[in-house]
């Protein structure tokens, strides 16, 4: 399926409304669309919704602020790059591109260099020791007698998708789509819509709201719970979804989710630093200094809660599976066995969110799926830096297109 953004101006719409805390109440029984989640993939697809579907009332409901200082987006890596990926896929990456630099104001996208590095001889590769001349600081932290062989992506960049969050909600609701923050959302099975001459044959989605808000003991409890009818639910709650369309839809999916850490590396990055990527470890240069991204090893089993590794007797912060994979990384990657590398004493020293792996697999590409009639599911995962604002836009061209096909008969 290819689609293109929409080209067509907007008529001018009013602002959308925005529910921040409990002491606003929040009455409305129906919108047209309803969004769970606001990390970038729901805040992307409700500004493409209200792009795409201008005179359809759209919600975005999100259980905590935006972004969520818990969800995946705000630690995503934001590195966009091409390197490996499927042709197929090539022109949803440059898409989302396109998008990332010219129509999401400040993503702070900054181009850099991003430098595979390789035990061997690879198609594409050349010395390490040359491919990274200009990048001494760079250099200093790798063994380029170990990884002798880099190959550059010199079109890859980086961005931060916390502000792709921010800034689609925030576009979304200047065109007018509805905000509800603090508020965990529970999708239900449809209702059948009834019209005067009996049922529609589509039917309505349900959901449970709960308005949450946090105690003077710092808890965070339900302080009212309300029912809400959409005509169509997309469920973009990250890691969360897939749990949420199983248990309240009933409709089992594939999908997975893992326990992703970010532990920094204090060695002294240039603002023009390249990424380093060896093996599953890649080094993105942040902050004047180097956040590292281990790529997740696999799902992490049902029921599973995150937790600190142990080394030789050491507590850490990092699990132990990535703590492993680090020491394997030493030799060719010395700046790890530096003090640099900040792997932290207990699990909250660590920057750490759960990651949505679409088709349960580690490299699986971010996706939609329709769940019953009246729900969807948008995951992104790790890919979702490249590839997830084509995927959320498709979506809101499927339900613009299903929309068109029906033409005005209600509900969507
Ligand atoms: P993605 O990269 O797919 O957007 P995130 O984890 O960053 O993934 O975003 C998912 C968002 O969904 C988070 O901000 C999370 O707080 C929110 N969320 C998860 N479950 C619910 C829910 N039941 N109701 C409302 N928001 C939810």
């Amino acid at each position: 399926m290819t689609t293109s953004p929409s080209t067509s101006p907007l008529r001018a719409a009013a602002p959308g409304r925005v529910w921040a805390h409990v002491g606003q109440p929040f009455t409305e029984p129906y919108f047209d669309l309803v969004v769970v989640g606001a990390g970038r993939m729901g805040a992307a697809l409700t500004l493409y919704l209200r792009q795409l579907l201008p005179h359809r009332s759209v919600l975005l409901i999100e259980e905590g602020g935006l972004p969520n200082e818990e969800g995946a987006t705000i630690l995503a890596p934001g590195i966009w790059s091409t390197l490996d990926l499927p042709v197929a896929q090539q022109e949803q990456a440059r898409w989302t591109r396109t998008q990332l630099e010219t129509a999401l104001g400040d993503v702070q996208w900054r181009p850099r260099a991003l430098a595979e590095l390789h035990t061997q001889e690879t198609p594409g590769a050349r010395p390490t020791r040359e491919a990274l001349a200009d990048f001494p600081e760079a250099l200093h932290l790798i063994n380029p007698e170990q990884l002798p062989f880099a190959r550059l992506d010199g079109y890859a960049a980086t961005y931060r998708p916390g502000n792709v969050a921010l800034n689609a909600a925030q576009q979304a609701i200047k065109l007018g789509a509805n905000l509800l923050l603090n508020t965990r959302a529970v999708p239900l099975p449809a209702v059948s819509a009834q019209t005067d001459s009996g049922s529609t044959g589509s039917g309505l989605a349900r959901l449970k709201l709960e308005r949450l808000t946090v105690t003077n003991t710092h808890q965070i409890v339900t302080h009212e719970t309300l029912n809400l009818r959409a005509g169509v639910t997309v469920i973009a709650a990250g890691a969360a979804g897939p749990a949420l369309a199983e248990h309240q839809l009933g409709v089992h999916t594939a999908h997975g989710r893992a326990y992703q850490q970010y532990p920094r590396l204090e060695q002294p990055s240039r603002e023009d630093a390249p990424i380093l990527r060896t093996g599953p470890l890649t080094l993105r240069p942040q902050h004047g200094g180097y956040t590292l991204i281990p790529a997740p090893h696999h799902r992490d089993p049902h029921g599973y809660q995150p937790t600190a590794g142990h080394l030789t007797g050491v507590q850490t912060g990092l699990r132990r599976e990535l703590l492993e994979d680090l020491v394997a990384l030493m030799p060719a990657v010395p700046a790890l066995a530096a003090e640099g590398l900040q792997v932290g004493r207990s699990l909250s020293d660590l920057p750490g969110a759960w990651v949505s792996l679409p088709g349960g697999r580690v490299n699986g590409w971010p996706l939609w799926e329709e769940l019953t009639p009246e729900a969807f599911l948008l995951l992104g995962g790790p890919s979702a830096d490249t590839l997830g604002l084509w995927v959320a836009h498709d979506l809101a061209a499927e339900l613009a297109r299903r929309q068109a096909a029906v033409g005005e008969r209600q509900p969507m």
